[in-house]
């Protein structure tokens, strides 16, 4: 979509380099990282949010958290533990209209947020 700073990393107009790429998602180290492992899941379709996924293409949340077990397998921290998150909206604190998962691991992370 134009105009979207994430369609944009997808396109490679914005330089970003990928930890993970498939025919679906692409992944890569979120810019202002808030733990030690922090890399953003991201698919290639624009979608604003978990809220504008069509009901025929939710297979795409499951690819994404399947792409996040293997991460952190390769960042070994599959057995320390690590969390999956998703910002929906406003209130949520959602900055970036193009859906994407946070994987975030390698510190004790705290709850609840703020
Ligand atoms: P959210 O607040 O859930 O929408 O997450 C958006 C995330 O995108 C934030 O953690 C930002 O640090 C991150 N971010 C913004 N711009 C970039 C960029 N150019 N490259 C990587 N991560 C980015
Ligand atoms: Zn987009």
């Amino acid at each position: 979509m134009k105009d979207c700073l994430f369609c944009k990393i997808v396109e490679k107009e914005i330089p970003s380099d990928f930890i993970f790429e498939d025919d679906r998602v692409v992944a890569f180290n979120d810019i202002s990282p808030q733990a030690p492992t922090h890399i953003l899941i991201i698919p290639k379709e624009h979608f604003n949010s978990l809220m504008d996924i069509p009901d025929d293409k939710l297979d795409i949340i499951s690819h994404i958290h399947n792409v996040a077990r293997k991460l952190a397998q390769d960042r070994k921290i599959d057995g320390s533990g690590f969390r999956v998150v998703n910002n929906c909206g406003k209130e949520g604190g959602q900055s970036v209209g193009h859906l994407h998962y946070h994987l975030l691991g390698g510190r004790q992370l705290a709850w609840p947020p703020g």
